[in-house]
């Protein structure tokens, strides 16, 4: 919007013909008091101000409007007849005014500085609404900035309290806090020492920096004070912190745990172990004593020994798989891996079964059949098989079938058990081959130690497959293990 102030109407309606005839959308004031109470209320972009008018004369006027902070940047244009001289010209721009127009108006002259300076106004507007969204967006940020370091130190508060030590790290893993615990194993700035087998800490978070998540990992960390390395949770996790992702993390002492745990496992190894002999010695005096009685076929003695063999032979199962389990604990669980018929070996394995549970009328159907050999311990994996078809069978006591399916794709074959049994709940499944886990809702009802699957789990690891289970409560599970294989196996369905 243009202002024309002109206290002649006639000049006024012209010069306003002029202006919009060009677009312009125009105001009119017919006094300098009345321009100045219109300026005030709106905004105007240019104003064109004749120099000679009663009360208050152009110049009046400008200078007015250049006391104000409103009205200070408003580009002027003055009109005039008379006044034409360099004294003049110089007053009008020094009142604040920009340009000066000589009355005869040439309409074109006046159009072409009222359209430079229409957009040098435009021009200054949107500089200044830059510059407001500036200012706007540099308080917004310094606000951020401000809650951030308030967070920031409601954080730290945090860690300071928390009995482990705790620490946050750039995402290349260098340290920017640390809590006063640290201090008893490292200094602010640096990460606490490892024992030599364990893995490097900020090695850990720069391998990390790609795809930042969660890691936890056991540790020994040499303590200051005391000089021994003791077992710690490393438990770390990526945050955001001013756009960019930082570490926050913890070591929580878990030593004594860890030493109660070894004591268990040093035990369990030393018990079997202690077992073992006096145990190989029944299983003897029993054959010699079976042997003794077979002439008196049927005999009560005979079904006795029968019983106890069969008890004997279960306490051994037990005594293995405690020995297997603090081999697996040493580090010494170890595979002889031969080619061996896949087939065959379930065939025996069924045998086993139907011949343990004879009280039984199992149904085991099997689907899917191998060609050729596969690569193993075949000892280790019919310790698998049977582990499952057992838990198969003594998890279903009111089913009597089971399944066994083979399935294959390019690497690996996957066999698995399918039972129609108690089930299992989902969120359990991830611990059912974890050491000593049993599921609670049937720990009571079924007998066992929890090491069966752990064992499994061990076995097929160390022959590069993986074991896994599905289930639904009540309906049934099926837990499977894979092995890779080479590519001539083939599978007949
Ligand atoms: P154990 O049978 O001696 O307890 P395992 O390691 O073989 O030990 O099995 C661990 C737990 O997994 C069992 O205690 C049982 O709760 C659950 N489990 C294993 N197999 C089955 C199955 N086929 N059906 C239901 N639960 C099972």
């Amino acid at each position: 919007m243009i202002l024309i102030v002109d206290d002649q109407d006639e000049n006024i309606f012209s010069l306003q013909k002029l202006l919009e005839s060009y677009d312009f959308k125009v105001d009119t004031a017919l006094s300098g008091p009345e321009a100045l109470k219109k300026v005030l209320k709106r905004d105007y972009a240019l104003i064109i101000l004749d120099v000679q008018m009663p009360i208050m004369d152009g110049f009046e006027v400008a200078q007015a409007l250049a006391g104000y902070s409103r009205t200070r940047y408003i580009p002027i244009i003055f009109l005039s007849a008379v006044n034409t001289d360099k004294k003049f010209i110089t007053q009008g721009y020094a009142s604040g005014g920009m340009d000066y127009v000589a009355k005869p108006v040439d309409p074109e002259i006046l159009m072409l500085k009222v359209k430079t300076f229409y957009t040098l106004f435009q021009q200054r507007l949107a500089l200044d609404n830059m510059q407001q969204e500036l200012r706007m967006e540099i308080e917004q940020r310094k606000k951020a900035q401000q809650e951030l370091n308030e967070k920031m130190k409601h954080l730290y508060a945090i860690l300071e309290a928390l009995p482990q030590l705790a620490f946050t790290a750039d995402s290349s893993g260098n340290i920017e806090f640390v809590n006063n615990k640290w201090r008893q194993y490292a200094d602010r700035n640096t990460f606490p020492n490892l024992h030599p087998d364990d893995p490097d800490i900020q090695q850990q978070l720069r391998n990390a920096a790609e795809h930042p998540q969660q890691i936890e990992i056991e540790l020994r960390l040499l303590c200051n004070e005391c000089e021994e390395y003791k077992y710690h949770l490393f438990r770390v996790i990526p945050f955001m912190d001013g756009g960019q992702y930082k570490w926050i993390g913890t070591f929580t002492d878990i030593d004594a745990q860890k030493q109660v745990e070894k004591r268990k496992d040093e035990f369990l190894s030393i018990a079997s172990h202690e077992l073992k002999t006096p145990l190989t010695s029944i299983k003897a005096y029993a054959q010699l004593l079976q042997r003794t009685v077979d002439k008196n076929e049927n005999s009560v003695a005979g079904q006795y020994i029968d019983k106890m063999q069969r008890q004997v032979s279960l306490l051994g199962d037990l005594v293995v798989d405690l020995l297997d389990t603090s081999r697996i604990e040493n580090g010494k669980l170890k595979i002889d891996p031969h080619y061996f018929d896949l087939e065959e070996l379930l065939d025996q394995a069924m045998d086993t079964i139907r011949h343990t549970n004879e009280h039984r009328s199992l149904k085991i159907h099997r689907k899917g059949h191998i060609v050729g050999k596969v690569l193993g311990d075949r000892m280790r994996i019919e310790q698998v098989l049977i582990n499952y078809l057992s838990n198969a069978v003594k998890y279903a006591p009111e089913a009597d079938e089971i399944f066994i399916k083979i399935k294959k794709d390019e690497n690996k074959v996957q066999i698995e058990v399918v039972d129609q049994g108690i089930g299992i709940p989902e969120y359990k499944l991830p611990e059912l081959f974890t050491k000593f886990y049993r599921v609670e809702e049937s720990s009571i009802r079924f007998q066992g130690l929890g090491i069966g699957l752990y064992i499994c789990a061990e076995i097929i690891k160390l022959h590069g497959g993986s074991v896994g289970a599905h289930s639904v409560v009540g309906k049934g599970s099926t837990f499977y293990f894979t092995l890779p294989i080479e590519q001539k196996t083939e599978i007949n369905r």
